[in-house]
């Protein structure tokens, strides 16, 4: 069973058939499109005079870390300042677990405890010599932060273009315990996502695909948002 959420939801678009789901058992996996209420820029925007889209890729890091380092600068300031918007809160609300693939922390910021970032995130500095983790402060104290430990230039705590993902064991474990899937925000063209969604077509999960206005149609979905006690009324399958 697949709903596909496209558009303002309302009382006739949503399936009253959601109503079966065991909540309890929900996973999300959420993409940018969730973070777009909270004012993101996209990929495509420059931040610091850098594209968007060159920071994810090795050869900036290589070749222009000055450059890089001070995109990254920028683009620390201004997550800092951006919100959890109704989307992440009811996810947290709501207690589920989340995969995503935003590096963002709102997630975090909303309050989830169980949250797996797929791409890493900005909170964190990581050493491509000793392995070594540091926190994106450090960041503030050089132009170009070195490792405390053996003093390699960093890289961001984000994976780069070619770079293993993170966790994906304990994804495919949570994606193993759920009885239902809550995909927002992602078109879920990029592995792995792609492949927990299809492993979630084939054990016949439940899934609704969230494509755009997540911070309506999750409240919604979730039961979070008033008129929806009407619309999902159990027995009404
Ligand atoms: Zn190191």
């Amino acid at each position: 069973m697949l709903y596909y959420c496209s558009g303002k939801p309302s009382a006739k678009r949503v399936s009253g058939h959601l109503w079966t789901w065991p909540k309890s058992r929900l996973l999300a996996l959420t993409g940018a499109g969730i973070s777009v209420e909270s004012g993101l820029p996209t990929v495509n925007d420059e931040v610091a005079g850098v594209p968007l889209r060159s920071l994810f890729e090795p050869w900036i890091w290589e070749k222009r870390p000055l450059d890089a380092f001070r995109a990254y600068r920028q683009m620390v300031r201004d997550w800092q300042r951006k919100r959890p918007n109704r989307a992440h809160l009811a996810l947290a609300q709501a207690d589920l677990p989340i995969i995503t693939q935003n590096i963002d922390g709102l997630h975090w910021a909303a309050g989830s405890e169980r949250v797996i970032e797929l791409h890493g995130n900005l909170r964190e500095l990581r050493c491509p010599s000793c392995a070594g983790i540091f926190q994106s402060a450090l960041i503030w104290r050089s132009l170009l932060p070195s490792c405390p430990t053996c003093g390699h230039l960093l890289r961001p705590g984000f994976a780069l273009e070619g770079e293993q993902v993170r966790h994906i064991a304990r994804a495919m474990d949570w994606l193993g315990e759920a009885h239902g899937l809550l995909v927002v925000g992602t078109e879920l063209q990029m592995t792995p996502v792609r492949t927990l969604y299809e492993i979630a077509r084939r054990r016949n999960l439940p899934i609704a695909w969230v494509h755009d206005h997540a911070e309506e149609w999750v409240p919604h979905l979730l039961g979070q948002e008033g008129p929806v006690d009407s619309l999902f009324r159990p027995g009404e399958v």
